[in-house]
């Protein structure tokens, strides 16, 4: 028995030996990843790095320090720039169904240490008995957030190894051991078991508290929406596997003018959100008023992604992993345009479910409609023309029920006259097409033709 014990820490010792070259030990704070590290300290590697959630037991970061002491090593620490519970209170509490809090607190300052560092692999305190998912991992694994190589050396440890090992090498263990949790890590975590939450109702009734609090400030408009009885629904945790329905608002639209692509946005202020990263798709771009026309026709599904990113991004963060170009400023994502190759990785869907965490997950997702229909045939027209030419292939009926309600229409045999205070228009039909001649009552064009889209699409 012994022999196999010794057996099994020497294949691990050899094994990190071979990634010893920047590499750095991920620190939880927890009793596997302990067992990692001073495997990994005897094969040569004393980089250390610690996540913090931001939702850490103080008892952990105070284990972080006996830690340092014990090995006479420094861990640095990373973490998300936005809070926890700021970001609860926009994209929802976790659950076992709406995991967005990895990415944003672990992967994410991960990726940018990595970078920042040139850190090769990570070294994980990750076991395939833990779950049946990472019964699939390797001992040399990746992680497509992450451009370092992720080793695990105890995969196949069990949990009594774990424990023997700390035994007979007299480890320092984290103290919330001694009160009976299973799990260290983040305190509210939706994984957690029956038993640890009600450990931290008995020694930690503040946090306990605090959750019950934010749960029922999020939840208090979902009684119907898949909750029947919310005093039930925290009581008994079934909040861990919730995933609350997404309600989607429009806010604007895009459209494919001949060879240009127009974004069409309500609000100013979200207009100035989309240019801040506009340059991923192109740099070449004018904004006129309301509307972002980039001077060349793009993917509908590419533009769709990039805008609906940055009027949802509340900056976690979580895109700044991608790439070196990327930075959050005031909550907002922003693009070095200089920088940026639009190579595309921080807009895929294969890179990231939705391409952005509050796409993704938030229950308050903002959305951008897309028309192809339209071509004008006096390409931009000038302020001084005084006639704008719309043409597409939708249906003259549909067209008019449209207007009816922003304008008096008449219907003659060869066409239909339109008119209200801003404009009068004729539409008819004409090789396939509908067409309508747009005439200003003042002299903008350019306003009165976003105006009339604005109606008809
Ligand atoms: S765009 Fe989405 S994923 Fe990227 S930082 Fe903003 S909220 Fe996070
Ligand atoms: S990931 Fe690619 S497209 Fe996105 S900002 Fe970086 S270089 Fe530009």
């Amino acid at each position: 028995m012994k022999k196999d014990f010794e057996l099994k820490e020497k294949t691990a010792i050899n094994f990190l030996k071979k990634y010893n070259k920047n590499a750095y030990v991920c620190f939880s704070g927890g009793k596997d990843s302990l067992v990692a590290l001073d495997l990994a300290i005897k094969g040569g590697i004393d980089n250390v790095v610690f996540c913090d959630t931001t939702m850490e037991f103080q008892e952990t970061l105070d284990y972080i320090r006996r830690v340092e002491e014990f090995y006479d090593i420094r861990v640095e620490s990373v973490t998300a720039p936005v809070p926890f519970f700021e970001l609860v209170y926009k994209i929802g509490v976790p659950s076992r169904r709406l995991r967005w809090c990895c990415k944003v607190y672990k992967f994410s300052p991960l990726a940018v240490f990595a970078r920042e560092n040139k850190v090769k692999s990570y070294i994980t305190g990750l076991r395939s008995e833990e779950n049946v998912r990472r019964k699939h991992y390797s001992k040399n694994d990746e992680n497509h957030l992450i451009d370092s190589k992720q080793i695990n050396p105890i995969l196949d440890w069990s949990s009594q190894d774990i424990w023997d090992y700390i035994m007979r090498n007299n480890l320092p263990v984290n103290p919330l051991y001694n009160l009976g949790f299973k799990r260290i890590g983040c305190w509210p975590c939706p994984f957690k078991s029956k038993v640890d939450w009600s450990l931290i109702k008995k020694f930690f009734p503040d946090k306990s508290k605090l959750l019950d609090k934010t749960l029922r400030s999020i939840l208090k408009n979902c009684e119907g929406v898949g909750i029947k009885n919310l005093d039930d629904f925290i009581k008994n945790f079934k909040w861990t596997a919730y995933s609350r329905p997404q309600n989607s608002e429009l806010q604007g639209k895009i459209e494919f003018i001949d060879g240009t692509s127009l974004i069409h946005l309500e609000n100013t202020s979200d207009l100035k959100k989309v240019e801040k990263i506009i340059p991923i798709l192109s740099k070449e771009y004018e904004v006129i008023r309301n509307s972002i026309m980039i001077k060349s026709k793009l993917r509908k599904q590419s533009l769709k992604i990039l805008v609906e990113k940055a009027l949802n991004c509340v900056g976690c963060g979580t895109c700044v992993a991608f790439c070196k170009s990327l930075r959050i400023e005031r909550n907002h994502l922003v693009v070095d345009s200089q920088n940026c190759t639009s190579c595309l990785r921080c807009i895929k869907t294969s890179t990231m479910r939705g391409a952005c965490i509050m796409r993704n997950f938030s229950p308050y997702r903002i959305e951008i409609g897309t028309c192809q229909n339209f071509s004008v045939e006096n390409e931009i027209p000038s302020l001084n023309s005084r006639v704008g030419l719309i043409r597409t292939r939708a249906k003259l009926e549909d067209i008019i029920e449209k207007l009816e309600k922003h304008a008096e229409i008449k219907k003659f045999t060869q066409y239909v006259s339109i008119k209200n205070g801003k404009l009068s228009a004729t539409a008819y039909k004409s090789r396939g097409y509908v067409e309508i001649k747009i005439y200003p009552n003042n002299n903008d064009l350019e306003i009165t033709m976003n105006y009339f889209r604005g109606i008809i699409t």
